[in-house]
């Protein structure tokens, strides 16, 4: 699909049914049951074949099949991701390797991009081709020659950050998809970083994977992922022989599903805010000459990929990183603003309404041992920041002035 066709994922949210609770509630219902009663016994084994389900002549079935409230969420992502369908997941690694599982048998091969999440290199390094006999090949995904050599030796899955993290980098999907497609596999993006600002199916890939965790939900409360796909993938991963969301179990609370569908509608005010503020900040820092990371600064390079396949009036997201080279500055200047300046927390995740800071090489990277952080341009004192939206812009550039200052940066 050409990145010119016009998606507004927020306009493809409002356009889903409204679902209203079971008293005309303004809110849906918690459908908490974990089994459901069948009307005709008899049904029971079309049921049990899939032959009937809830949208087809049947019924629910049983609690880690469909939900009602669960598949409300998923029908809302897909919404916002332009794909056909989609269900959730009880964290954004259960969607990741159930997607993967569903997608790989043993034996299979898995091409990926070299600078991801540290729990998805692990379950690709160490834990797939043990358990699985599944073998991950990473490479730079911006070197597109690169990519098609590993294609070449066959592959199931071309597996991809949007946004690298923490290098933020952005990945050339049309062109990637394009190459995966040419070589018979398919191509698995983690949206985790980009929510609404970029949406990967509408640009070719096949599946669209998220952890609810960070912005999509908000307010570090929730572990909680999606899958967002075509109806087909979504029906084999819940098929009661073969469908690894049924048979791993990794089943969303529907309570869960509730709480994340009513931070759905704000979710583009909070991008747009987070977006705002951090490249507020990134301008800043790199006025001083410092050596700051945002994808929304005029000189990076992804810069204009964004321009050229996100979804306008988004922003560039809500984290940026800032390198002080030593692992120790970098300490002292994230205990400074925590401790001295309350600018906010030193956690890992992103996407908070409070400010998160991290080493990445030292915490959410560590999975990836000295030699491939350094291939990745992953520096000991780098600290990813996810900028949050709590008092004012003015108010939280003072008190990271503070702490530069303090750590003689200022
Ligand atoms: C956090 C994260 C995950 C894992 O999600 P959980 O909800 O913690 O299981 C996967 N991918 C990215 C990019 C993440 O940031």
């Amino acid at each position: 699909m050409s990145a010119s066709s016009r998606f507004d994922p927020l306009e493809a949210l409002a356009a889903t049914r409204h679902e209203f609770g079971e008293h005309g509630g303004v809110n849906m219902s918690v459908e908490t049951s974990t089994t459901f009663t069948v009307m005709h016994g008899e049904t029971m084994p079309e049921i049990f074949r899939g032959v009937l389900g809830p949208d087809h002549g049947g019924c629910y079935l049983y609690g880690r099949h469909f939900n009602p409230t669960v598949s409300v969420l998923g029908r809302q992502l897909a919404a916002i991701e332009g794909t056909e369908a989609g269900y959730c997941t009880a964290s954004g690694l259960g969607a990741i390797s159930a997607t993967l599982m569903q997608l790989c048998d043993s034996g299979d091969r898995i091409v990926s991009g070299n600078t991801i999440y540290g729990g998805t290199y692990a379950l690709l390094h160490d834990y797939l081709p043990a358990k699985a006999g599944v073998h991950t090949e990473f490479v730079d995904e911006g070197d597109l020659a690169a990519v098609e050599t590993a294609l070449q030796a066959g592959a199931k899955v071309l597996y991809l950050e949007t946004m690298a993290n923490p290098t933020l980098e952005v990945a050339r999907i049309p062109e990637l998809a394009e190459l995966a497609h040419r070589y018979d596999a398919k191509l698995v993006v983690d949206n985790t970083f980009c929510p609404l600002i970029m949406s990967p199916a509408r640009l070719g890939a096949d599946v669209v994977v998220h952890s609810l965790t960070k912005f999509i939900n908000g307010s570090s409360d929730v572990i909680a992922g999606a899958i967002c796909a075509d109806t087909e993938f979504i029906g084999q991963l819940m098929d009661l022989h073969t469908g690894s969301l049924m048979l791993l179990g990794p089943t969303m609370d529907p309570r869960a599903a509730f709480q994340i569908s009513l931070r759905l509608p704000h979710l583009g005010l909070r991008m747009r805010e987070h977006g705002r503020r951090a490249m507020y900040f990134a301008e800043r820092l790199a006025e001083r000459g410092l050596n700051v990371t945002y994808p929304g600064l005029e000189n990076h390079a992804s810069r204009e990929l964004l321009d050229r396949m996100g979804n306008p009036g988004y922003g560039y997201g809500g984290v940026f990183c800032l390198d002080l080279e030593s692992a120790d500055t970098a300490q002292q200047f994230m205990d400074i603003l925590q401790n001295d300046e309350r600018f906010g927390f030193i956690a890992v995740s992103l996407g908070y309404f409070d400010t998160l800071l991290s080493l990445s090489a030292g915490s959410t990277s560590s999975e990836m041992g000295d030699e491939a952080l350094a291939e990745a341009g992953i520096s000991p004192g780098l600290v990813r920041i996810s900028i949050g939206y709590t008092g004012s812009l003015e108010q939280r550039w003072r008190e990271f002035e503070n702490a530069l200052r303090s750590v003689g940066l200022g």
